[in-house]
């Protein structure tokens, strides 16, 4: 099995945007911060095997989909493609905010929403024959809504189409817009997840059009109006920015106390030279202190390593719980 960068691992349909890697004129000063090219041994992949990927590549682009695992380059991605699993980001490709970490293409007045998006959002979870759908979006200011219904629509096209199968959304804060999350509230997704992304200090360079205590308020609001007690809460954190350990335990403090039932917590990449740098690479064991205090305080379900993202076995979650409940 050939060992790879992580880098060298995307596969051709993403390769305009991957030939774009930056150099870091910071990259001889181990003291300063980190860029892309420059990996340690935690952070390099094997290749996957089978033909998964090649089938979830056709089934995403022969239904003229876009997923955030392409469009955030995201290092999960031949992993999670060669077993058939994708997350769809929907409203198109392009973002009205432009965080610091992402890599998503940012525009004031995307293209309009698709109204044909949701039905083959539907008909691509079927071909690839998933039991557990992760649904992402852009954020949409532009619209009214920021495109709640659209997303709903989405859920019930799934739903109607494929009935055993289970909904996890990652959204936007819709702005705070308590409308628009009752319309998500309503659409009833076995997870809700709105990821936090960095500690309080560092939320105004990560994520300037963002505040760290709205992103709260949505996670209070839609765990305290969910319809039905079984949906889980779930957020998740970037490390790697600056934060220190008691700004990222002070942050699982302060999602747990908003009753967040599952964290992710991974090592932030810089997908362009535009983008925030890197300033430290997380070792392993210092993943491991971030779940171990997670659970030391209640949260039921921590995700914490290198390659930990919003969406990787997202449904290892409800596994978990199924397990649980079988026991009983
Ligand atoms: S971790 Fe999520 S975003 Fe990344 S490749 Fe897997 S499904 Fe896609």
């Amino acid at each position: 099995m050939v060992k790879t960068d992580l880098f060298d691992t995307r596969p051709k349909v993403k390769k305009s945007r991957l030939n774009r890697l930056p150099v870091n004129p910071e990259k001889n000063d181990p003291q300063k911060a980190v860029g892309i090219g420059r990996f340690p041994s935690w952070l390099h992949r094997k290749l996957p095997k089978g033909s998964g990927l090649r089938q979830t590549e056709e089934i995403v682009h022969g239904n003229k989909l876009n997923t955030v695992c392409a469009e955030a380059k995201c290092p999960n991605l031949l992993e999670c493609w060669s077993k058939k699993t994708a997350t769809f980001l929907i409203m198109g490709n392009e973002c009205t905010r432009s965080c610091g970490f992402c890599d998503i293409d940012f525009s004031r007045k995307p293209k309009p929403l698709d109204t044909d998006e949701p039905l083959r959002v539907a008909e691509s979870a079927k071909q690839l024959n998933l039991k557990h759908v992760v649904i992402t979006m852009v954020a949409r200011d532009d619209l009214p809504d920021g495109g709640a219904q659209h997303l709903a629509n989405v859920m019930i096209e799934i739903r109607r189409q494929i009935s055993r199968t289970t909904l996890e959304v990652l959204t936007s804060d819709f702005m705070g817009n308590q409308e628009a999350l009752d319309v998500i509230i309503d659409a009833q997704p076995e997870i809700f997840n709105h990821n936090i992304e960095t500690v309080r200090e560092l939320t105004p360079r990560v994520r300037h059009t963002v505040t760290y205590d709205r992103t709260l308020r949505v996670l209070r609001y839609f765990n305290t109006h969910k319809t039905c007690s079984s949906v889980l809460i779930k957020s998740g954190l970037m490390v790697g920015l600056g934060e220190t350990h008691e700004q990222v335990q002070q942050t699982i403090r302060d999602l747990k106390n908003v009753g967040c039932d599952i964290i992710t917590i991974g090592q932030y990449l810089q997908p362009n030279h535009h983008k925030l740098l890197v300033k430290k690479f997380v070792p392993p064991e210092e993943f491991k202190e971030y779940e171990d205090f997670g659970h030391s305080i209640g949260i039921k379900h921590m995700f914490c390593g290198p390659f930990s993202r919003s969406s990787y076995n997202a449904d290892m979650v409800l596994n978990l719980e199924n397990a649980v409940e079988n026991d009983l």
